[in-house]
């Protein structure tokens, strides 16, 4: 059974059709690009998965369950993950402390910001420390780590969080090409592995083709081609929209 089922979604703002009538489905533990030109509905998709945005028309279902228009703190109980930019880790914390509390709260234990999380999980936090390459750094303070240390952070928060699915929008913004490649094996390594499926945007072709199981391709609002990488490369929409041809 498939993880997430989206039918029909669409969004306007004002005249604009941001998202028309979109429809498709993740397994678990697959690789999923959603790609398209700046503008094309990618963000207004993953918000109205997440809760942020209300759908103005149709269905988003988890693991068969509908959670249209639920906001973004329910879904996210559910089992919808999101890495967000790096403002969302807790920067006087530790890098540990950080994971130690997505741990926290997915074991449902209400996390207070006045009471020390102590040792609670630490074995589990270094854990996942350990396989996205930061344990060493696990006493350091969030705020000191560098730009690419963060991203992995963002990883290990966001499976702490033990999702049936990842959002990811555009999680190598701002990262060199060399790491981002890294970025987005490690976490089809660690997600895929978990059987966590992964819906992600992302702007380097060779990254999507070189770590997706299958692209989807916006444009305007509105699905124009869905693949694997081949397909999708030679698709004669695609090339036109990418390169003009
Ligand atoms: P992408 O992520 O693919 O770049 P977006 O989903 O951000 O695209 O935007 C799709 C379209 O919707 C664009 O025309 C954008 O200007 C418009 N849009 C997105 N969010 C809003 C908003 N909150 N208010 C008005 N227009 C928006
Ligand atoms: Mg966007």
């Amino acid at each position: 059974m498939s993880v997430l089922v989206v039918r029909g979604l669409s969004k306007s703002f004002g005249g604009v059709r941001a998202v028309d009538d979109v429809s498709f489905a993740v397994a678990p533990g697959e690789m999923l690009a959603l790609i398209g030109p700046n503008g094309a509905g990618k963000s207004t998709c993953f918000n109205m998965v997440g809760g942020q945005l209300p759908p103005d028309a149709g269905s988003v279902l988890l693991d068969g369950g509908p959670i249209t228009g639920l906001g973004p703190r329910a879904i996210a109980l559910r089992g919808v993950g999101r890495t967000f930019q790096i403002t969302a880790t807790f920067g006087s914390m530790t890098v540990r402390e950080n994971v130690q509390m997505a741990i926290l709260s997915h074991r449902g234990q209400v996390w207070q910001f006045w009471r020390p999380v102590a040792g609670r999980f630490a074995t589990e936090a270094d854990a996942l420390l350990d396989q996205v390459g930061l344990l060493a750094q696990a006493d350091r303070a969030t705020g000191v780590l560098a730009y690419g240390d963060l991203k992995r952070l963002e990883l290990a928060i966001a499976l702490g969080n033990a999702p049936r699915l990842l959002l990811m929008d555009e999680p190598t913004a701002g990262m060199a090409p060399a790491e981002r490649v890294g970025l987005m094996h490690l976490t089809r390594r660690l997600a895929t592995g978990r059987g966590i499926a992964v819906l992600f945007t992302e702007h380097d072709m060779d990254v999507v083709f070189d770590v997706s199981d299958r692209i989807l391709v916006l444009n305007r609002g509105a699905l124009i081609a869905e693949g694997d990488g081949p397909a999708i490369r030679a698709n004669p929409a695609v090339r036109e929209i990418y390169l003009g041809t």
